[in-house]
């Protein structure tokens, strides 16, 4: 049976008698359309091994098996192992795992050169896509359906106000990335409480700005919008997660040519980098 429609769902989810967990982001979808063009937004052919994380009963994944060369799906809820054998029974493409994505090894499980396709559980959305960006998971392409204010998040530029912050930069430096489209809370079951969109990450082969080191480059990051309403000098120089004495802060500023009245988050990743790297060669 192909799935993608409420009465569908609902008829799985009686005969299998199982209660969806609010704790586990179990919010399926019920639009076939919408199953369609996430998979259109992911490319897929038969050359692509497809990761899917969190296949609930199978609906997107199915879409998944008709167009790639091979599906994974990890799922966390066991009781849902059986449900995705009996969903997927026809599709010989599907492997499924019993896993969870803020623990597998990713290239492990799929090798190299996959696509993470997904409607994520979204009280994990950002530690999931964080983890398979900066554990240098050899993952190509990234499309997943997350809440709206994320996905804005995801994709802000300074320009865009509070929406732009850690989280921009930190998926900005290493996709390419951009809202395919919105996603209505109308087609889940159950609904959840915002409204969605589908993002598409293109992971860069090399990262957006070229840093001495990264691990200080996001530690200059998260200071500066951590007191958003703070000039650069002082947030810099005031930041509990790096040492720097304001002497410092002020004589990177002035070399890369920033004003030091600014604040953080007007800055673009490139201007970051040229000042996480000043700073760091100044300290160290
Ligand atoms: N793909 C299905 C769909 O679109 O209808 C279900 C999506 S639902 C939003 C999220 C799924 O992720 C649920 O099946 C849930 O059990 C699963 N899940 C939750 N936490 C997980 C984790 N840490 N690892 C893997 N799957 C998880």
């Amino acid at each position: 049976m192909e799935l993608g429609s409420p009465s569908q769902t609902k008829e799985i989810l009686q005969k299998y008698n199982l209660n969806l967990k609010k704790s586990l982001g179990q919010n399926f979808l019920v639009d076939g359309n919408i199953l369609r063009n996430i998979v259109g937004v992911a490319d897929i052919t038969k050359d692509d091994t497809v990761v899917e994380i969190g296949p609930g009963i199978g609906s997107l994944t199915q879409q998944l098996a008709k167009e790639a060369g091979e599906v994974i799906a990890v799922e966390l809820d066991d009781r849902l192992i059986p449900v995705l054998e009996d969903t997927l029974a026809e599709y010989d493409n599907v492997k499924i795992k019993h896993g969870d994505a803020l623990e597998v090894d990713f290239d492990q499980l799929a090798g190299k050169n996959y696509k993470v396709v997904a409607n994520l559980p979204y009280y994990i959305t950002t530690p999931i896509v964080m983890r398979l960006l900066e554990e240098d998971f050899s993952v190509d392409k990234i499309v997943v359906m997350v809440q709206k204010e994320v996905a804005e998040r995801m994709v802000a530029s300074p320009e865009d106000g509070k929406d732009y912050g850690v989280l921009s930069i930190g998926v900005q430096y290493h996709t390419a990335a951009n809202i395919a489209f919105n996603v209505p809370s109308s087609v889940f079951i159950p609904q959840p409480r915002v409204d969605s969109a589908v993002v598409s990450l293109t992971v860069r082969e090399e990262s957006r700005a070229e840093v001495l080191d990264e691990k200080f480059f996001f530690k200059v990051v998260r200071a500066s919008f951590q007191q958003r309403r703070k000039t650069i000098r002082n947030a810099l120089s005031k930041a509990a997660n790096i040492d720097l004495s304001r002497d410092l802060v002020d004589e990177a500023l002035e070399r890369v040519g920033i004003d030091s009245r600014r604040r953080g988050e007007k800055l673009n990743i490139e201007q970051f980098a040229q000042l996480s790297d000043l700073l760091f060669k100044l300290k160290y």
